[in-house]
């Protein structure tokens, strides 16, 4: 399987590469991202058979269409099997009923309580691999609005061919998140608090990737939603959920809390591999970027607001790029050419047939910090279950949405652990949600960051400084 930019033909040649390849790049050289060349697929009988699987086998096979011949199937298996052996839910990615239609899909049972270890946990172990055949050491450089960082620390602290540096946004994620990051003591992890926001981080980032004299110099890698096999690992649970539901003899619908648009991409995947799905509803809060551009057709900037779902605070949505490149017949010209104009003027009309295309799946909403914190309360006093304030989001939009089809279970994809955000389900439902494992004594481990100003020249400095001295 070979993998091609979502920019292909439009500036700097990318030519398609390997599915190892295209996970250790992160972004490609002219600036888009990797796809696969075509989109492998599972027959009815095949989707239906990952019914009462392990969900690490489901996760080998959906995989394994990725990595094509790339890595040995028994490799890869147990791969998986380790990944997802550091949940501490047996069935890794759980199930429960709210109401008669709307089900949550717990995605927070990895080592850092987010859905972004389900990923991550793969990631560090693909790495590990290739990075060993290929006989190189590398430096990730990562940037998060909360999550990310802790899952991307917790995959790859004490890796030996890997530097890894994280930055993110000072005083803009919760103490929990900050903690997963900041107390690893391992000398091959570096934290940076960049003086701005999650965008600003995100902004460096990407300039330090088409510095060419700096990637080289690092080995630079990105581990962000940007890394097609954080998707190819994320499409897994859209699977199994739907099939645990009825699929492929029913079509359920999914509702996403979103920021980057990585996760609700990755169920347009699982789409594309042959799941029936009868709808994705993205559900942003106020950074409303995905919702507006499924709903208003303008795919366009806005000014981050900071709110209590701070890993969806986020006005550019990376992975929003890929679906442009499907929905435009995946046109690399007229993709690079869109996404060019908007890094440069901030917006983008989404043409009226790739908008069309969009609208058959999905649907986006928006939902207030007071709605918000409303179904928090609500879904505890009519369920007894708390909820954090990202699953919340996406409980919201659902209900202000309402199911696509009587006959359609929604499912809803609970992203976070409350106890990952004890402030905002405090103030919200007056209860403290209890700690897991672990997550208590985080809070007595030292911590260990440095401080940087949004400059994207300071950060190269810094780890160009941490990489190779
Ligand atoms: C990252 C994250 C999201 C958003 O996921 P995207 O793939 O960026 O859209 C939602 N909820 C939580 C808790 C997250 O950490």
């Amino acid at each position: 399987m070979n993998y091609i930019s979502t920019r292909s033909g439009c500036g700097p040649d990318s030519p398609p590469i390997g599915f190892l390849d295209a996970v250790l790049a992160g972004l490609a050289p002219d600036g888009g991202l990797y796809v696969p060349q075509t989109w492998p697929a599972f027959t009815p009988e095949e989707i239906a058979a990952f019914g009462g699987k392990p969900y690490h086998q489901v996760a080998a096979a959906v995989l394994g269409r990725f990595a094509g011949d790339e890595i040995p199937a028994d490799v890869l298996g147990d791969m998986c099997r380790e990944a997802y052996d550091s949940f501490s839910h047996a069935a890794t990615a759980p199930l429960k009923q709210l109401y008669p239609d709307t089900y949550l899909l717990e995605l927070f049972h990895g080592p850092t309580l987010a859905f972004k270890d389900v990923a991550m946990q793969l990631l560090g172990r693909l790495y590990d691999y290739a990075l060993k055949r290929q006989g190189r050491k590398i430096t990730i450089l990562a940037a998060t609005s909360g999550d990310t960082g802790g899952a991307a620390v917790e995959a790859f602290r004490g890796r030996s061919n890997v530097n890894i540096v994280v930055l993110f946004p000072d005083g803009r994620i919760s103490e929990v998140q900050r903690r997963f990051m900041t107390t690893a003591t391992e000398a091959n992890v570096r934290c940076v608090a960049v003086q701005g926001t999650f965008d600003d981080c995100q902004g460096i980032l990407k300039a330090a990737f088409q510095d060419d004299q700096f990637r080289t110099a690092v080995d630079l890698s990105a581990v962000n939603s940007i890394n097609f096999a954080r998707i190819a690992a994320q499409c897994v649970y859209y699977f199994t959920a739907a099939v645990a539901l009825g699929a492929p003899a029913t079509s359920p619908a999914f509702v996403v809390p979103t920021g980057n648009f990585g996760d609700a991409f990755a169920g347009y995947v699982a789409h594309a591999m042959g799941l029936p799905i009868s709808r994705i509803l993205t559900a942003t809060n106020s950074n409303d970027i995905v919702a507006r551009a499924f709903t208003e057709g303008r795919y366009s900037r806005g000014v981050v607001a900071p709110t209590q779902s701070p890993a969806m605070d986020i006005q550019v949505a990376s992975n929003f790029e890929r679906l442009y490149f499907e929905c435009a017949r995946r046109d690399g010209l007229e993709t690079g050419r869109a996404f060019q104009a908007f890094a440069s003027t901030g917006g983008l009309d989404i043409p009226p047939a790739a908008l069309a295309a969009m609208r058959d799946l999905f649907a986006g909403a928006s939902v207030s910090e007071t709605d918000t914190s409303a179904a928090m309360v609500s879904t505890l006093n009519e369920t007894g279950e708390l909820i954090d304030p990202h699953t919340a989001v996406a409980v919201a939009a659902a209900r202000r949405l309402g199911s696509p089809s009587p006959y359609a279970p929604q499912i809803v994809l609970s992203t976070a652990h409350p106890a990952k955000f004890t402030e905002a389900v405090h103030a919200a439902t007056g209860v403290i949600p209890p700690s897991p494992r672990g997550a208590g004594e985080l809070a007595a481990r030292p911590e260990r960051f440095d401080r940087l100003p949004a400059d994207g020249e300071a950060v190269k400095a810094y780890v160009r400084d941490f990489a190779i001295g």
